[in-house]
């Protein structure tokens, strides 16, 4: 399990829960993902070397000073105000600037450092004075592409000169036209098409080689195959890496198959999440207003942080969204038919604090972390697709990593005997007691 829980394969279809949601795709979910975590995921958990490189001890840093690093890079990674690196960056960046260059596959979840990571190794290795491509990055998505290119940009501004093109639909090149940027990022596809089909650029004058976002790269299909091919054009010494958010057999088998040579191996676990620190109630309420009512007794009842509360359908959540505004709270509506881009507005603007509450469906809010709930409401229970109780969903809803010990609270509606059931499965699987909270007397809560 991990991060990403979003789906297996190219794209999920739900089962008749988000009912009218657009089907969120792996690559869309990586973007959203992208686009909300403006500042770094902390992490506790060690990092894990599986494979070493036997000829250089790794080691790790606790400044950026200490990487030795061009004035021009260390200029722009301060201006992008990074003042220490991250748990990952600590350990990858010593293996990533040695010399002569080391390969490696690098996992831990989005949020951590890995792009940033690589935009360095990038950046150090180009000779701005050589005008031709030498590092080369590929990304999933078009848009996943432009992410990376933001950040090596703004990374990149002291250097001058410093030229980055962008391999993607839309990007027209004239027959013969030789490339005289010194880094491209782009996706499988087009990239394939400038390097093998029309000769833009030359394959095996690149030092650097970066297959970004594996694990969604490995959904789509070709993508496997066109990365495998850009890669054996390359020269035998390009140093080649590899990152990924997930960790599993395919994504490892890719990854073997695409980076040689005794690549180092990193994985950053993520921190497990628990029950402890959280309790759990249930409600009973027969009906959508039944629901409705205990809800606003809950509001106000008790004082509450943030929260988000959770609906089977589209059509749930957005009523439930107005007739909350009605009753005066300031609720925002996270909806699966919006674009990522609006749905990761929202979400920003809920992590600002801008609204105190968020609703949204089971499945459009799937894999996305708000640190700072308190209260999580599942009006509807997450259910998988066979409609059996979705212990991972709850889970990740509900549960902290042992950084965010906070107490935090969890409520569950049950309008039936099946609901009940559901719960009761809940109860049982993690071992952990839901308690009875009456809608009339909200003391218990407290
Ligand atoms: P990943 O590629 O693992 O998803 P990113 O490199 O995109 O992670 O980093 C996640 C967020 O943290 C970005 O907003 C990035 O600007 C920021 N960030 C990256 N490295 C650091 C650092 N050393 N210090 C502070 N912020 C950082």
């Amino acid at each position: 399990t991990n991060a990403s829980a979003t789906t297996q394969g190219n794209s999920t279809t739900e089962s008749g829960e988000g009912e009218g949601d657009k089907v969120t795709t792996v690559e869309e979910a990586s973007l959203l993902r992208k686009l909300i975590h403006s500042k770094l995921v902390s992490t506790k958990a060690d990092l894990e070397v599986l494979q070493k490189d036997p000829n250089s001890p790794l080691y790790s840093v606790k400044s950026f000073e200490a990487l030795n690093l061009k004035k021009e890079i260390l200029d722009g990674i301060y201006a992008m105000h990074y003042n220490t690196p991250s748990k990952i960056q600590e350990t990858a960046l010593p293996t990533l600037l040695a010399d002569p260059p080391v390969n490696m596959i690098a996992q831990s979840q989005s949020g951590t450092g890995k792009t940033a990571a690589f935009c360095v190794t990038m950046l150090s290795r180009v000779n701005t004075n050589n005008p031709w491509p030498q590092c080369l990055c590929l990304a999933p998505t078009y848009e996943l592409a432009l992410q990376i290119g933001e950040n090596v940009e703004q990374m990149g501004k002291f250097m001058k000169d410093l030229k980055i093109t962008y391999a993607v639909r839309g990007e027209k090149l004239n027959r013969g036209e030789k490339l005289d940027a010194h880094l491209i990022i782009g996706t499988p596809g087009t990239t394939y098409d400038w390097a093998l089909k029309f000769r833009f650029f030359d394959l095996k004058k690149i030092c650097v080689f970066v297959l970004d976002e594996a694990d969604v790269m490995i959904a789509t299909q070709g993508h496997q195959d066109q990365s495998i091919r850009i890669q054996r054009g390359l020269k035998r010494d390009c140093q080649m890496l590899l990152f990924s958010a997930t960790y599993d057999d395919t994504v490892m088998k890719f990854a073997q198959a695409v980076i040689p040579n005794n690549p180092v191996v990193i994985k950053l676990r993520r921190e497990e999440q628990s029950l402890d620190n959280i309790k759990q109630f249930y409600i009973e309420a027969s009906d959508l207003e039944g629901k409705f009512q205990a809800l606003s007794n809950i509001y106000g009842s008790i004082s509450i942080g943030q929260s988000m509360i959770f609906c089977a359908t589209r059509k749930t959540a957005s009523w439930l969204a107005e007739k909350m505004n009605k009753d005066g709270h300031a609720v925002a509506l996270l909806s699966g038919e919006l674009a990522i881009e609006q749905r990761a507005a929202i979400i920003n603007r809920f992590k600002d604090g801008k609204e105190k509450v968020l609703v949204t469906t089971n499945v459009t809010a799937r894999g996305i972390d708000v640190e700072q709930v308190t209260v999580v409401v599942n009006f509807d229970l997450p259910l998988t697709p066979d409609f059996k109780p979705d212990f991972e969903t709850y889970l990740h809803r509900i549960g902290r990593t042992g950084r965010f010990g906070k107490n935090g609270i969890a409520i569950n509606f049950i309008d039936g005997s099946r609901t009940y059931n559901t719960m009761k499965l809940i109860e049982k699987h993690f071992g952990r007691k839901v308690m009875k909270l009456d809608a009339d007397d909200m003391e218990e809560i407290e």
